[in-house]
């Protein structure tokens, strides 16, 4: 039955924690998986989640199923945080539907899209992006392009070709953006090249699918971070998807915690659009799982958790931007060939140096390497 399976090699990111895992280098970091650590290396519980968590403990769990969309209170407290109270007083024009965090999110918009659009359109994509984009897309049958985002002699966005490909690109096409905190570059447009995205994608009728896997963990600010989101949503009345994540910005990676959000222009369309999504979660999941979502309905259900999580927001990005910082002045007095200037510019949880393949290679395998092997290095880059 299975004679046709082709081997699949490991997925990139995982394959180097597995190497990682293995490495007995007493001095190794792992700079591939976007998990954030504490200043001791270890992964850091977030307080407002700690509190949450104890909360529900005591209140005393149980292990009932959800309902087939999820957690009501869950669901809409999270396109709430997403699009701002003002876009979601307008909630009749939402689907909402909770999701196995931002990936199961990825694949139900893929799911949905596919339902409702023949034939099928393109998917545009950013290069670089996350490793799993193609994949949710491709595995659903789309075609996915992908156009240059990023200007790699430069190290800033590649705008000419951001510009040329959403003129270029078929109508009714879809564009994957990152809302922000771009993965892995950590370089977003500005707000008023994120407007001038918005007019040419309203002229042009493309469907616009946010990846918002980092909210608030940017720039420490919620209402910033989701600039992009309310102003497509909010200001040019564009239908959207947004793809909600909670794995980074609460820490809850392993709890798969996501939801699905999209804004439509009818009350009707919105009604069959998540029963829609209703009947494909069912198909897929029957219904998401329920303990990191109470989790996440709870920090986000009083203002006094928000302001604990809002809390919890700056010390990640506050420290990732120290982290950078210091990257940045240590290549700097060390010498290190080249600027580094575009370090200190990106922001979010991805710093992209910018490093060959050949160099690479030598920090992972320093023994590849014999000038590597010597204290100096070691005072250096370990
Ligand atoms: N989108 C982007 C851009 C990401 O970086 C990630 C996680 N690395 C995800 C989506 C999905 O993450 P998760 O499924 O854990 O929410």
């Amino acid at each position: 039955w299975f004679a046709a399976a082709e081997y699949v090699p490991p997925d990139a990111i995982f394959a180097l924690t597995a190497q990682y895992l293995k490495d007995p280098c007493p001095l190794k970091v792992n700079l591939g998986q976007g998990t954030y650590r504490d200043h001791t290396g270890k992964p850091w519980v977030l307080p407002s989640v700690r509190q949450a968590r104890e909360q529900l403990l005591a209140q005393g769990l149980d292990h009932e199923y959800l309902p087939i969309l999820g957690l009501r209170d869950f669901r809409e407290r999270a396109a709430e945080t997403a699009l701002g109270s003002a876009i979601y007083s307008g909630r009749e024009k939402l689907a909402i539907c909770q999701s196995l965090s931002g990936t199961g999110a990825l694949h139900l918009v893929g799911l949905l899209l596919k339902k409702c659009q023949r034939p099928l359109p393109k998917v545009y994509i950013p290069e670089p992006t996350w490793s799993n984009h193609h994949q949710v897309f491709r595995s659903l049958g789309f075609q996915c392009e992908s156009f240059s985002y990023y200007d790699y002699e430069r190290m800033r966005l590649d705008w000419d070709s951001y510009l040329s490909v959403l003129d270029g690109a078929e109508a009714g096409s879809i564009f994957i953006v990152h809302a922000c905190a771009h993965n892995p570059t950590g370089c977003d447009p500005s707000k008023a090249q994120w407007r001038e995205v918005g007019q040419i994608m309203k002229r042009r009728s493309l469907f616009l699918l946010f990846d918002a896997a980092y909210l608030g963990f940017n720039s420490g600010d919620l209402d910033e971070d989701a600039f992009a989101i309310r102003h497509f949503i909010g200001e040019l009345k564009l239908e959207a998807a947004v793809c909600v994540s909670f794995a980074k910005n609460m820490g809850l990676y392993g709890e798969r915690v996501g939801c699905v959000v999209m804004a439509l222009n009818s009350h009707v369309i919105a009604r069959n659009t998540q029963s829609t999504l209703e009947m494909l979660q069912r198909s897929e999941v029957s219904n998401p799982p329920a303990f990191g979502a109470k989790i996440a309905s709870v920090v986000l259900g009083s203002e006094k958790q928000r302001r604990t999580w809002y809390t919890d927001l700056k010390t990640m990005s506050g420290r990732t931007r120290e982290m950078r910082e210091s990257l940045h002045d240590a290549l700097i007095a060390c010498g290190a060939p080249g600027t580094w200037d575009h370090l200190k510019q990106q922001s979010g949880m991805f710093g992209f140096l910018g490093l060959s393949p050949e160099v690479v290679t030598i920090l992972r395998e320093p023994s590849s390497s014999s000038h590597l092997r010597d204290a100096q290095f070691y005072s250096v880059y370990g």
